[in-house]
């Protein structure tokens, strides 16, 4: 399409291309180096029930400082490790260091952790997930895994049997970012999600009473209320989103107004010493 507007465009774009690989390839490199090097960790975001304020659980996100280069967001580090087949790797580590951590929090509360379309073309994530359970000595029912719509995009039945083994061993499933992909309430028929949450994009629309997005977050409230399934509604910052989304009947919510994401020092912090137990 560009050439047929003339060469000029074609030149024009065509070294951008060429450095926007360069970069991706050096990110890449630098990435499985990170691996290495222990350059990777993980922060901790509360998870609140609505209705109390009690944390429920955390989300376990992952980060990266590069020496150089800083501090690399997920959104643009995770992408390249999916590419490069480096998020197996990257996704068990994080996978084994929030159960770990996650092992001496009182009972109830509960980890997630972010899980890759690509993790689940593989089947020996479920193994992965079995031993970092065995591993930490975390109950499986206090292990939540979020898969995004992308997993049923090219829906190979592969995935879906996994997403089944991973329901069998009694570990909880949420669709994360709901709404933001190619939704299709089919989705929900094939695996049995325990959760969904849903996307910051709509929790910002209703706060701004944009009345697509307070219609479809009473749809998708209704629709998981009927199905048994919970809702979280992700990036609440204020005290006007969370009294917007409590009354449309969300659950549970996540976002700064509750908590940043946080070592896991201070998220071990936000309960009593007495009720901690010893690490594994
Ligand atoms: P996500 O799973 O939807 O995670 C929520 C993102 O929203 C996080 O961004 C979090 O820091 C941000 N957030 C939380 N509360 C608020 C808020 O009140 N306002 C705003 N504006 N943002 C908020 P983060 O940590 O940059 O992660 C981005 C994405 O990267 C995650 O989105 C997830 O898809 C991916 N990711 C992060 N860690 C992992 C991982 O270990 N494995 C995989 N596969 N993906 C990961
Ligand atoms: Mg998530
Ligand atoms: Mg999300
Ligand atoms: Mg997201």
């Amino acid at each position: 399409q560009a050439k047929s507007e003339g060469g000029g465009v074609h030149c024009a774009y065509e070294p951008q291309l060429h450095a926007q690989a360069e970069e991706r390839r050096q990110l890449e490199l630098a990435l499985r180096d990170a691996l290495e090097k222990d350059q990777l960790h993980v922060l901790f975001q509360p998870v609140v029930e609505a209705e109390t304020g009690t944390v429920v659980g955390f989300e376990a996100l992952a980060r990266w400082t590069h020496p150089e280069m800083g501090p690399i967001s997920p959104a643009k580090f995770v992408p390249v490790a999916e590419e490069a087949r480096l998020i197996g790797p990257i996704g068990e580590w994080v996978l084994r260091t929030a159960c770990m951590e996650a092992s001496r929090w009182p009972a109830p509360v509960r980890i997630a952790v972010n899980v890759s379309a690509e993790q689940l073309s593989h089947p020996s994530f479920v193994g992965a997930v079995v031993s970092a359970l065995a591993q930490s000595g975390l109950e499986a029912r206090r292990l939540e895994l979020e898969v995004t719509e992308s997993v049923f995009v090219n829906a190979d039945t592969g995935a879906l049997k996994i997403l089944d083994q991973l329901r069998g061993l009694g570990v909880q499933l949420s669709l994360d970012d709901f709404g933001t992909g190619y939704s299709s309430l089919g989705y929900l028929s094939r695996t049995r999600f325990d959760t969904i949450k849903i996307d910051r994009s709509f929790v910002v629309g209703a706060s701004n009473n944009k009345a697509e997005s307070l219609a479809i977050i009473r749809a998708v409230v209704t629709l998981a209320d009927s199905l048994g399934m919970a809702t979280t509604a992700e990036g609440v910052e204020t005290e006007t989103e969370l009294a917007m989304v409590r009354g449309l009947g969300c659950r549970k919510v996540q976002g700064y107004y509750f908590g940043r994401p946080m070592p896991a020092v201070e998220a071990a912090a936000l309960f009593p010493a007495d009720q901690l137990r010893a690490r594994a």
